[in-house]
């Protein structure tokens, strides 16, 4: 170690590309408040069917069972959990058998992702259900016909069920089913005397119509997506109304809402995921170049309709399907410029951008969104940390190069301070606290040794995909981090030292094992 450089201390190193006041936006911020998820955010009331919506997980919870959800699913310890218990305790809600299902102009039922089912045709029965080995099982025993003599004794419909578990329930839009004489239904059950209408009409969206249109699209967004990005009250209306405002003066937030819209519906609606995905596509690549226009020429003018494109900015790069990259690595690691990390480096290149005019916005009806991107984490650094101490201990491995040294150094420190963050907040974190928290603060130059597959930037990375986990249900992040530890876990292995193998297996083991019960 040099003398006199005080290891916690982030360094500011010599060949930073961007200047040191603009790596982060957050010297400018003071926003004390800890802005944790509220109860209406993660719970949605639905009053036609009484039922009370997990908007991280896509189902109902049943009544009663809203502590041990939040305990079980999401990690609540007690404390946070009581405002969610309270919250939902104002809500009439029915027991799963007592659920009115929807009507054919209700279905699909919003905030619940509809699937590809069958419906079973024979006359009477309209049994539901997700797979052709279930319905042969169900021909068996309830019409005696083995499944030697099937042939497409089922139609396919799009199935949505409002609980898991032992009361799943699988409805379907009953305009797909046409009523039928009761009396062919024999001994069977007097269930729903109906069967699948031909299947010429199967082919229409389970949603009552394809949103082909930018108004539709624009519906969608102000009525359902935006709350999936909203993280509280005092966001939401920005994100409701007046980020839709500001989009009629600049057509490149238009675009990024049109195209994360798009990209919601994508993942709702997997019957139409193909034509909602290249619509997604064709807005982003249209609010692409304006926006970068508007970043490198930031005034008072457009500056709160570029913070405001951030936001979808991300939930593109993190939801979209044709990015086939990992997040934040790329696949070509021997390219300078490698692309994957684009998106992240827009997002502090363009929060950079936003430095002159970060106290008017303050001020702005964007205020709320300032907040979110703080500075100050508020979290001081814990030297006895037990993270810090295991990411620390395999620092005998830049000892021959100091400027690795101090790079991995100050970065694992943050991370450390990222995590105590995320702890203090208490409630299921959002993706925004997630990102400002560590990536949106590590050094220009963490990334550049990332690009080039250090191994101790794997390992860092590696850990804070902890931190994204409790967000794994979040429609845009499906999936995401799993796929980062598994490419993490290729581009380590044989290329590091056995103690950095060591402590990512370790991590591996607790944080995402390979087959989750
Ligand atoms: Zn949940
Ligand atoms: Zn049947």
């Amino acid at each position: 170690m040099a003398p006199g450089i005080d290891p916690w201390t982030p360094r500011l190193l010599t060949n930073n590309k961007v200047p040191p006041e603009m790596l982060s936006i957050a010297s400018i911020m003071a926003s004390p408040s800890v802005h944790a998820i509220e109860p209406s955010q993660l719970l949605h009331y639905l009053p036609t069917y009484r039922v009370l919506i997990c908007l991280r997980c896509n189902y109902a919870i049943q009544p009663g069972a809203v502590a041990r959800h939040l305990k079980e699913i999401h990690h609540l310890h007690h404390l946070s959990r009581r405002p969610f218990v309270d919250y939902a305790s104002g809500f009439k809600l029915s027991q799963p058998s007592d659920v009115v299902l929807p009507d054919g102009t209700q279905f699909p039922v919003p905030l619940l992702p509809v699937q590809n089912g069958l419906a079973c045709s024979f006359a009477g029965c309209a049994h539901l259900c997700v797979t052709a080995k279930r319905m042969k099982q169900h021909w068996m025993s309830v019409h005696h016909i083995s499944s030697s003599d099937l042939g497409g004794f089922w139609d396919p419909v799009p199935l949505q069920t409002f609980f898991r578990g032992n009361a799943l329930r699988y409805f379907t839009n009953p305009a797909l089913l046409i009523s039928s004489s009761s009396d062919k239904s024999g001994g069977l059950t007097n269930t729903t005397s109906t069967t699948p209408v031909s299947s010429d009409n199967r082919e229409s969206s389970p949603y009552q119509t394809l949103i082909t249109s930018d108004a539709g699209l624009l519906d969608h967004y102000r009525n359902y997506t935006y709350k999936t990005l909203s993280c509280g009250p005092e966001t939401d209306d920005v994100f409701r109304i007046i980020v839709p405002q500001l989009a009629h003066q600049f057509p490149f937030l238009l675009h990024g809402i049109l195209s994360c819209s798009s990209l919601h519906l994508a993942s709702i609606d997997p019957q139409n995921r193909p034509y909602y995905t290249i619509r997604s596509i064709q807005h982003a690549d249209q609010a692409a170049p304006a926006f970068r226009w508007a970043t490198i020429n930031v005034d008072s003018n457009n500056s709160q309709a570029v913070l405001a494109f951030a936001f979808f900015l991300v939930v593109y790069a993190l939801g979209s399907e044709s990015n086939d990259q990992p997040l934040f690595l790329s696949k070509d690691n021997s390219q300078e410029d490698a692309p994957s990390l684009e998106w992240i480096e827009i997002l502090r290149n363009g929060c950079s951008m936003l430095c002159p005019v970060w106290t008017e916005l303050t001020t702005s009806p964007l205020a709320p969104f300032t907040a979110l991107w703080r500075d100050d984490l508020g979290v001081p650094t814990n030297p006895n940390d037990p993270l810090l101490i295991t990411l620390l201990s395999i620092i005998p491995e830049y000892r021959s190069e100091l400027t690795g040294y101090y790079i991995y150094r100050d970065s694992a420190v943050k991370l450390a301070q990222a995590f105590a963050f995320i702890e203090r907040c208490g409630s299921p974190p959002t993706i925004w606290d997630v990102l400002n928290s560590w990536p949106m603060r590590v050094s220009p130059e963490y990334l550049a040794l990332l690009k080039h597959n250090d191994p101790g930037a794997l390992l860092l990375l590696a850990h804070y995909a902890i931190l994204l986990q409790p967000l794994r249900e979040e429609w845009f992040l499906k999936g995401r981090a799993m796929e980062l530890i598994d490419e993490i876990a290729q581009r380590l292995k044989g290329n590091c030292s056995p103690q950095i193998w060591e402590v990512f297996s370790v991590m591996q083991r607790e944080h995402f094992p390979s087959d989750p019960i």
